[in-house]
């Protein structure tokens, strides 16, 4: 191209009658003209170059160089800058093109996105991953050795089918969260060696009507292509909860996915390997045609462990720990009734970081008691300065724990403290659960009277010591606790003067959509009245129990909470000891409490 020649620089500038002169005079050794650019390059004789504009019609630069024998080039450039501006318009094309491929693309794969919505995301678990026995599932004894049974219809199906036997297809594991249904679920997969598909059902539901179904499809699909397997579907109460029984109308989408579930589990043929397990803590609130025989036919119960199973799941979870040899896990189990699998799993995990913390080695009992009281009571919270409000603080904890020692029925108190915890709790007096009755459930109404009278004993202490006008509202969360034990007893237990009447139902089964609508009261305004007095009544008797038995031991209140405020805490013995120490030196005032026999005396 010329451009480039013309752009080189010229070592002398020459005007269009310098050009015309030096051709002329015959100093112009060649020419070079571009009339589209309307330029001429010349050369001069020492071989120096210039460039020149002219005219695009120069018929004296033509006669003149003709005349002196210069030669001249005429040079058109027109065509190659066609060509050139034809690449640049095609190359310009090009990039429109790629830019709207790459723009369709992008689009292409949204609309994939939403188009696969109804593709299940079940986590498929490859089998060496899991590593899960039966023997890290631990305290669910009877739900093991149920499971039992599926393991082996997975493992040797032959053993069964030749007898005609049809192998279950699905197994609803019912429990209260965190007793081990997933990680039961996951052993029989990993004792059987099989895949093991899990999915919550949650997440079969979305936003567009049809998903669920879908995706119900494509989970079955996916089980069957894998079978022998596991699929484990948890909280089925998310899509199985009983047709028809939302307020204003069914969810369609929910009904739908349950309704896809039901035809698949009738869908598959019998022994095809694929068995469901699904977990649920509210089989009540379930379908009653997914619980029918070639669905969910079998019902495995996974309960809070007792004491022995919280023993043994403590053990599991302290193989991967060390624990020092000192500590008696068996101990910890008996402290820890209501605990579920999850809870102690917790509780260990939570000791071996308070160990890491202080830099110990292995977890001792003080590190197991640090977490236990975290779990339970919250962090500990900076410690107390203020003297007068320390002082109130500790009468209201003493009451609590001189009320709980000096009852017959109340359990043992475990430890009194005024290290407060975050959440506002200015210190605790904690009790030995009575393993017994959580473990077995019989509580008799001495033992609720009592409860009542210990949780009263913080106000009965303010009431005491500092008279009517001081008490405070420390004892809020305390009186909530009593006037619920005290409904319980009336309308639940039959433990009141109105009789054995079940007035109301077990308030934490409300579930709405079907349970809401018949939670009405079925008494008339003057029970209502009537349970409201008796209610009433009772915790009235609970504070003036507490009250008698306090003011009945004031020098020992206050020698316990002088006590108290110097050692932050006091131990159970310790607190036992004082007591006993009084009360040898006293006369017993057995008989001063209403139908509450004393614990010493
Ligand atoms: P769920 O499915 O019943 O809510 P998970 O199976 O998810 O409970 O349990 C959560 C965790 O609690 C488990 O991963 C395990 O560490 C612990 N855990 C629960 N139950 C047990 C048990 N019976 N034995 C051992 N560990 C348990």
């Amino acid at each position: 191209m010329f451009a480039p020649a013309l752009s080189q620089p010229a070592r002398e500038t020459l005007n269009y009658s310098g050009l015309v002169e030096a051709v002329r005079n015959g100093e112009a050794q060649e020419l070079l003209w571009d009339p589209d650019l309307r330029k001429v390059r010349v050369t001069l004789p020492d071989g120096r170059r210039s460039v020149v504009d002219v005219f695009s019609e120069n018929p004296v630069l033509i006669q003149e160089a003709a005349a002196a024998g210069v030669p001249l080039t005429i040079q058109d450039s027109s065509q190659q800058r066609a060509l050139m501006g034809l690449m640049v318009n095609l190359l310009l094309v090009v990039l429109i093109l790629v830019g709207l491929g790459f723009l369709l693309r992008r689009s292409a794969k949204a609309a994939n996105r939403a188009l696969g919505f109804g593709r299940s995301k079940p986590r498929l678990r490859a089998e060496n991953d899991i590593k899960i026995c039966f023997e890290d599932v631990a305290g669910i004894n009877e739900a093991k050795d149920e499971l039992q049974e599926v393991v082996a219809f997975l493992k040797q199906p032959d053993r069964f089918t030749s007898i005609g036997a049809r192998i279950p297809r699905g197994v609803l594991l019912v429990g209260p969260p965190g007793t081990g249904k997933t990680l039961l679920a996951r052993a029989v997969a990993g004792e059987a060696g099989v895949e093991f598909f899990s999915i919550s059902a949650s997440e079969f539901v979305e936003l567009f009507v049809g998903v669920g179904a879908s995706r119900v499809r494509d989970l079955f699909r996916q089980a069957k292509q894998q079978a022998p397997c596991i699929v484990f579907i948890d909280e089925i109460d998310a899509v199985g909860r009983q047709r028809g029984a939302g307020i204003g109308g069914g969810n369609d989408e929910r009904e739908q996915t349950l309704n896809q579930l039901l035809t698949e589990m009738d869908g598959f043929e019998d022994n095809s390997g694929v068995i469901l397990l699904a977990a649920t803590n509210r089989p009540d609130v379930l379908d009653t045609a997914l619980l029918r025989p070639g669905r969910f036919d079998r019902r495995v119960l996974v309960d809070l462990p007792d004491r022995r199973g919280r023993e043994a799941i403590l053990n599991v979870h302290a193989r991967t720990r060390p624990i020092s040899p000192e500590v008696d896990l068996a101990a910890w189990a008996r402290r820890t009734p209501g605990f579920s699998g999850a809870d102690l799993a917790n509780l260990l995990n939570e000791a071996a970081i308070v160990t890491a913390r202080a830099q110990k080695q292995c977890i001792e009992d003080n590190h197991i008691m640090d977490a236990l009281e975290r779990v339970t009571m919250g962090l500990p919270a900076a410690p107390l300065q203020d003297s007068a409000k320390k002082r109130l603080i500790a009468y209201h904890e003493v009451g609590h724990a001189l009320v709980a020692t000096l009852l017959d029925q109340a359990s043992d108190l475990d430890k009194v403290t005024v290290l407060p915890r975050s959440g506002g709790v200015g210190g605790f007096a904690s009790l030995t659960p009575d393993e017994e009755m959580v473990d077995s459930g019989l509580v008799t109404r001495a033992r609720l009277q009592a409860r009542m009278a210990v949780s009263m004993g913080g106000r009965a202490a303010e009431l005491v010591v500092f008279g009517k006008q001081e008490i405070t509202v420390g004892a809020s969360s305390d009186i909530e606790t009593v006037t619920a034990t005290a409904r319980e007893m009336v309308t639940r237990y039959g433990f009141s003067s109105l009789g054995p009447v079940a007035w109301e139902g077990n308030q934490a089964e409300v579930f709405i959509g079907r349970d809401w609508l018949q939670q009405r009261p079925t008494y008339s305004k003057d029970t209502a009245k009537a349970l409201d007095e008796e209610v009433q009544k009772l915790a009235k008797q609970a504070l003036a129990t507490a009250c008698t038995l306090l003011s009945g031991h004031r020098p020992l209140l206050d020698e316990l909470t002088d006590a108290l405020i110097e050692q932050e805490t006091i131990g159970g013995d310790q607190f036992r000891a004082v007591v006993d120490r009084y009360q040898g030196a006293t006369a017993p005032v057995r008989d001063s409490v209403r139908g509450l026999p004393n614990k010493a005396g």
